[in-house]
């Protein structure tokens, strides 16, 4: 299955590298033989160059050490026989050759599951894995993996998000890592380009540098809180539908925004605006418990001690949940119940 693959990609013009890896010894030499007795005598690594090609005998490595020092010239690593070492951009394959194909990357995502014979479909699905790990420059794709990484998964909503943090910092002339008083961010949208935000920006809900305002568009306001100057980045609809130039008509379309996103100039992506920023963002810090129903609320300096407070639920009425009971009660008879 494998070597069927490797044919394939590279009949479709990449280059491959190939990692078999055994857990038994093998007989990596003739014995007496000149690179035999090199070896014996300590050298660190023996290369034998023939006529028709070149062995290396060294220590044995693992996978992150062998990509490293043998990836160098080729696009897509084919492996075998690694189980628990994980890299980004690397294809695993398992399966046997008479039932079903699994291809991972080596973060464990399954990539597709097939009938094993279906060399051109698993070699599609490498090719686009290739072209998702190996767009855009290094910072970006850096950027990328660690917000992919804090979302859960590389998607398209991602890359956008990265996208925007990053426009917006420049713009602003500010880089990470950032004080946290430093940016302060309005997103407008809870979805994946929110965490991507958060992770190129390094602000979070916790920090209170970043807050959601759930207008359901794709839009986030970065204040520079040192200059007081704002800016409001929209994701422009159009960029939705990336055209062939960005990535190929073949693949799917989350998979050609995924791709497009990290290449796409700015200014194809985004509208930024200048824009002002209304106060009472701030932080609330005080501490009062609720009139009607005790829990404790945090309000801005200032509302405390005015007069009677009660928390939004029970000033509105509405609260997102309902039918509340005590937990603790249950819990604490069951063992006994059990007994
Ligand atoms: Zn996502
Ligand atoms: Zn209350």
């Amino acid at each position: 299955m494998a070597s069927r693959l490797i044919g394939e990609l590279t009949a479709r013009g990449y280059r491959v590298a190939a990692v078999k890896r055994s857990h038994h010894p093998v007989a990596l030499d003739r014995e007496g033989s000149d690179t035999d007795r090199f070896a014996r005598a300590g050298a660190a690594s023996v290369l034998f160059c023939a006529a028709d090609g070149t062995l290396e005998r060294s220590a044995p490595v693992g996978l992150d050490a062998a990509l490293r020092r043998y990836m160098g010239e080729a696009d897509i690593a084919i492996v075998e026989g690694f189980k628990h070492d994980t890299l980004g951009a690397v294809i695993r394959l398992s399966g046997d050759d008479a039932r079903r194909a699994r291809l991972e990357a080596m973060d464990g995502t399954l990539i597709l599951e097939t009938i094993a014979g279906n060399v051109a479909g698993l070699a599609s699905a490498v090719e686009t894995q290739f072209m998702l790990s190996a767009a855009g420059d290094d910072e970006l794709r850096a950027d990328v993996r660690r917000a992919a990484r804090t979302h859960g998964h590389l998607c398209a909503g991602v890359v956008l998000g990265v996208r925007m943090g990053r426009l917006a910092m420049s713009e602003l002339g500010i880089a990470p890592p950032l004080p946290p008083e430093a940016l302060q961010i309005t997103v407008e949208v809870a979805r994946c380009a929110t965490d991507a935000v958060a992770s190129v920006t390094g602000c979070t809900l916790g920090r209170g540098n970043l807050r959601v305002v759930d207008y359901g568009k794709v839009a986030a306001t970065f204040e520079d809180l040192r200059t007081g100057r704002a800016i409001r980045v929209l994701a422009r609809e159009d960029a939705r539908d990336p055209d062939d130039r960005w990535a190929s008509p073949l693949l799917t379309r989350h998979h050609r925004q995924a791709i497009a996103y990290r290449l796409m100039p700015d200014a194809a992506l985004f509208t930024v605006r200048d824009v002002c920023v209304s106060a009472g963002a701030d932080r609330p810090r005080t501490r009062v418990a609720c009139d009607l129903c005790g829990e404790t609320i945090r309000v801005a300096d200032g509302i405390a001690g005015e007069q009677a407070l009660t928390c939004r639920p029970c000033a509105t009425g509405a609260a997102y949940y309902r039918g509340a009971q005590e937990v603790r009660a249950a819990v604490v008879r069951s063992p006994a119940a059990r007994a």
